[in-house]
């Protein structure tokens, strides 16, 4: 996953390097690399953050032709690390550890697109909360989609847990609101609740969306966003994140996805942090994000700093011998 992306930085770094820095031969890279991360799925304004960043950079500067590579690929570093760093993190496993009240489950909202992953990012969750001995019930309150509830039940029951559903049609705050209430007559931990994924611009959706969210004040909403849906992703991450304003995302399908800029793309644009990543079609194909994993896979391993030679020990000057 992500070479891609690595591609298009190791193209613009190297670009350089054959060149003295004028200008024009800055302009003639960065256009390289616009290219290079339209390619990758990266969305534009996030190009034009990094091109004027190292632009500014580097124009006037006086970095030496041999130097070039490592300081352009340092700054593209810096600049990608801070905007996951302005997005922060979100740590599920203690967030649910701090609430103790068991009248008081943590609860667990996903929204996205139908055909995302949705489902089986719930799924996912579930079985990580559930080795993290976090008792785990699941709301089936997608009421919209035809298959939505059995789909859901076939991943539940093979992980042996709670599902609460009512009939298609009837009111997914109300699927949602009875899922709160079984935990805590049981004593569960975490509430996970699905939601219908039509079109995002749909507003009817957004508005049930809303209702959920009024009527059991989820303690975390998650964006459920496809890899491999490319820029398309990056637009479902900006209207949700205006309409229903969500903490973080789980990105899906990054096993398949060799470009990368999805990710990248939805932390700059939704400044929002990727919680999870999907690797897989398993339950266990679930990693939490690493902001040093996905700058390792772009960039490669940190080298380390070249230790200096110890200066040689001065020797003293040899005295001449007297002329005989
Ligand atoms: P939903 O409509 O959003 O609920 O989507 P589903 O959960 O049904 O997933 C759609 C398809 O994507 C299914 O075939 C899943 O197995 C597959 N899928 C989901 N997540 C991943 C992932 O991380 N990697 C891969 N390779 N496939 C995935």
């Amino acid at each position: 996953m992500f070479e891609k992306l690595g591609d298009a930085f190791s193209k613009a770094a190297k670009g350089f390097s054959e060149k003295d820095l004028n200008e024009k031969d800055i302009e003639e890279v960065l256009s390289q690399l616009e290219i290079s991360l339209l390619e990758s799925d990266v969305a534009t304004e996030v190009i034009d953050d990094i091109k004027s960043d190292l632009s500014a950079k580097l124009v006037g500067s006086r970095v030496n032709k041999k130097e070039v590579e490592g300081f352009i690929q340092k700054s593209l570093i810096d600049n990608i690390s801070n905007m996951f760093d302005e997005a922060g993190s979100v740590d599920i496993l203690e967030g649910i550890k701090s609430k103790t009240d068991p009248q008081d489950p943590y609860l667990i909202l996903f929204v996205g697109i139908n055909g995302t992953g949705k489902t089986t990012s719930i799924a996912k969750m579930a079985n990580l909360l559930q080795k993290n001995k976090v008792s785990v019930v699941v709301a089936a309150a997608d009421t919209f989609r035809a298959g939505a509830i059995e789909q859901l039940r076939e991943h539940i029951n093979k992980l042996n847990l709670k599902l609460i559903a009512q009939n298609y049609g009837s009111d997914p705050a109300a699927v949602a609101h009875d899922a709160l209430l079984y935990a805590k007559s049981h004593k569960v931990d975490c509430v996970l609740i699905d939601s219908a994924g039509r079109m995002q611009t749909n507003k009817n959706l957004m508005e049930q969306i809303t209702k959920i969210t009024k009527v059991v004040n989820p303690d975390l909403k998650i964006f459920v966003g496809d890899s491999l849906a490319g820029n398309d992703t990056v637009s479902q991450a900006r209207e949700f994140q205006e309409h229903t304003s969500f903490d973080g995302a789980i990105l899906t399908k990054s096993d398949a996805d060799a470009r990368g800029g999805a990710a990248l793309s939805i932390v700059a644009v939704t400044k929002k942090p990727i919680i999870c990543v999907g690797t897989g079609q398993g339950y266990d194909d679930l990693e939490l994000f690493s902001k040093e994993k996905f700058l390792e896979t772009v960039f490669g391993k940190p080298q380390p700093e070249p230790v200096a030679e110890p200066e040689p020990e001065p020797q003293p000057e040899p005295v001449a011998e007297p002329e005989p």
